[in-house]
């Protein structure tokens, strides 16, 4: 026997991206019928294998069972050989291991413990504390997939604008400033985009803050929609979005600026109180082309409000830019 698998989809790696699957590797046939038997029963999907290296191979599967019980002798790699393995994983979802082992001596428990088991069981095993400890092994699991989801939840509000979902004012300048020193490593050109909702001051004023919100919410989501998957949509101020543009030379970066224009002015914005007419400014910044040093974040964000005025200035609804030249500081 090599792998036995209780569902075919496991190898595509679908269905084992929950903490229902069990890995057993365990070369003695009679436990080996013994454990997926009971572990079938309490409706776990279960892999098994008879040898370290079968068990090994279906670990460092993509979505690979995070419950593995390995007996500690069997051939090819023993269960703590497999264990230390899993544990110098540097990546994936914890795995939790039970070993399965007929010593009982302290030293061999300590051991397999310090080489990275959770728990252990000693052969011949009662069927009840096998349950139990599987159980325990489950409850670990979705605890951390708790923290995991907890901690995720938290790291995206510290980065995001609520109201928008767009990056908050701190990301999106920490993303500026990334870009900019990557920019002058590689000398690939690098846009900036200031654009200001026009007169939205009014639309607060007459129609209130709540449909201010919406026109927001939507107009946001026209920009993320309209840019390419690798530049990032920040909301700088209020009104005010700041959009960052790896590799987009200074032409492209005009002619994607008119299209976030036409994207808002072109089609009215649904909101509770009807359909709203609103426009876009917008000031662009771009260093000049390849120097041998970029002007600062700071210059640059200088050069596309300098721009965004200009807009403003010459009507509204308009792109404006600035080439921000070597050591020029944008005004
Ligand atoms: P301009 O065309 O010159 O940019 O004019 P404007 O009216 O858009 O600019 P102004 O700076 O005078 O007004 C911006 C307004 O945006 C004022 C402020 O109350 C409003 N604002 C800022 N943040 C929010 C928000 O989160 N929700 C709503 N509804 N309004 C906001
Ligand atoms: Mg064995
Ligand atoms: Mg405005
Ligand atoms: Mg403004």
């Amino acid at each position: 026997m090599k792998i036995r698998i209780d569902d075919t989809n496991l190898i595509s790696g679908e269905a084992l991206s929950n903490l229902n699957s069990v890995l057993i590797a365990e070369d003695d046939p009679i436990f080996r019928h013994v454990l997926q038997t009971c572990l079938r029963r309490w409706n776990y999907r279960v892999i098994e294998t008879d040898n370290g290296l079968d068990a090994w191979k279906v670990l460092q599967l993509a979505d690979s069972p995070q419950i593995a019980i390995l007996d500690w002798m069997m051939p090819g790699l023993d269960g703590i050989e497999v264990c230390r393995k899993i544990r110098s994983l540097k990546q994936g979802p914890y795995k939790y291991v039970l070993l399965l082992t007929a010593k009982d001596d302290k030293h061999d428990i300590v051991a397999g413990l310090e080489a990275g088991a959770d728990d252990y069981l000693t052969k011949p095993f009662d069927v009840d504390e096998l349950r139990a400890r599987v159980r325990a092994g489950k409850r670990i699991l979705e605890l951390q997939q708790a923290l995991l989801f907890a901690r995720d939840a938290l790291q995206f509000e510290a980065a995001h604008d609520r109201l928008t979902n767009l990056w908050n004012r701190g990301a999106i300048m920490d993303l500026l400033q990334k870009e900019v020193q990557r920019r002058n490593r590689s000398k690939e050109p690098l846009g900036v985009i200031m654009a200001d909702l026009d007169h939205f001051k009014t639309i607060n004023d007459t129609y209130g803050h709540l449909v201010g919100d919406e026109v927001l919410q939507e107009a946001a989501r026209r920009l993320a929609t309209g840019v390419r998957s690798y530049d990032s949509v920040g909301r700088y101020g209020g009104e005010e979005f700041l959009i960052v543009l790896p590799g987009c030379n200074a032409s492209d970066l005009i002619a994607g600026a008119k299209r976030l224009c036409d994207s808002i002015a072109n089609q009215p914005i649904p909101t509770s109180a009807g359909n709203l007419s609103v426009t876009l400014s917008i000031g662009l910044a771009s260093p000049e082309a390849p120097s041998l040093e970029l002007p600062d974040r700071e210059a640059l964000l200088r050069a596309a409000d300098t721009a965004l005025y200009s807009a403003k200035a010459m009507g509204r609804n308009r792109v404006e830019s600035v080439a921000v030249a070597i050591g020029e500081t944008g005004r």
